[in-house]
């Protein structure tokens, strides 16, 4: 079975489930109807919701929309407690939405041998708050007898511009677009994103791999581009590929966004830019 199928059962399974919870809401769904009008915060979800492309709407979870909003204020909780420094730790980027050239994160922490996790180089560094949560997410590995081993991390500008044209001059523009980012676009820029392992398709069949594919979301690490989506996240399926996004937020993206992270780091950016 398909990953998309695989998401369409679940997404139907949870329209069902949510129905409950819709029913119990029509009273003050009718009270609305009746001319009361929706509390400012249901109009903006609402207006948000309506500008989604078709693809982005499929992938949101039907339920009650309070809920939703409270789930929401969670996840803005936890990522101001994150973020005080820094740009948000759900800062949009991607192929059409960049940092700047000269945008390095205001602490780098840089990763030295431990007891924790392997590093396979020297030069490794992430932000704070990836990196003591990187420690919380291989403590909990280690417990399963793994040990992760970080291969990636944060990449300067000037990396990623020498990284992409290797790739451009390798495979060609196209080809290059789908793996390798263009300066300024990838989440390493963040240095809140990890590539673990041997940064290859086999890393999926790992103990490492499946490993955290089933529990980095319990400590806050997001995979970035699950297998199907190439078309809305702009690259192929990377099995490597986590960024730390919060515990809440892993949740709230499972609970009604599919687990698709860029469509909720999408959405929470234009409930960040809408009034
Ligand atoms: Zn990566």
């Amino acid at each position: 079975m398909t990953v998309r199928k695989l998401f369409l059962l679940s997404l139907s399974f949870l329209l069902l489930s949510c129905s409950k919870a819709e029913a119990k809401s029509n009273s003050v769904a009718k009270k609305t109807e009746e001319g009361a009008m929706d509390s400012p915060e249901i109009t903006k979800l609402n207006t948000i919701f309506k500008n989604m492309n078709d693809e982005a709407k499929k992938t949101i979870i039907s339920g009650n929309k309070e809920e939703f909003l409270n789930d929401l204020k969670i996840v803005l909780n936890e990522e101001k407690e994150f973020s005080s420094n820094d740009i948000d730790l759900l800062y949009l980027i991607d192929k059409k939405n960049k940092v700047g050239a000269d945008y390095v994160p205001a602490n780098l922490v840089k990763l030295v041998k431990n007891n924790d996790f392997s590093i396979n180089r020297n030069d490794l560094s992430l932000r704070p708050e990836a990196y003591e949560n990187l420690k919380i997410l291989s403590k909990a590995a280690k417990k399963d007898g793994l040990t992760l081993l970080v291969s990636s991390t944060y990449r300067s500008y000037e990396y990623q511009n020498k990284t992409f044209n290797k790739w451009v001059e390798i495979d060609g523009l196209e080809e290059a677009e789908r793996e390798s980012a263009r300066p300024g676009t990838s989440q390493h820029q963040l240095g809140t994103a990890i590539d673990f392992g041997s940064i290859d398709y086999e890393f999926a069949e790992t103990e490492q791999g499946i490993w955290l594919s089933k529990n980095a979301y319990k400590y806050g690490w997001s995979l970035s581009f699950p297998q199907g989506y190439e078309d809305v996240t702009g690259y192929r399926f990377e099995c490597w590929h986590y960024r730390f996004i919060g515990k809440q937020a892993c949740l709230f993206q499972k609970k009604w966004f599919s687990d698709i992270q860029q469509y909720m780091i999408e959405f929470i950016n234009s409930w960040k830019n809408s009034n």
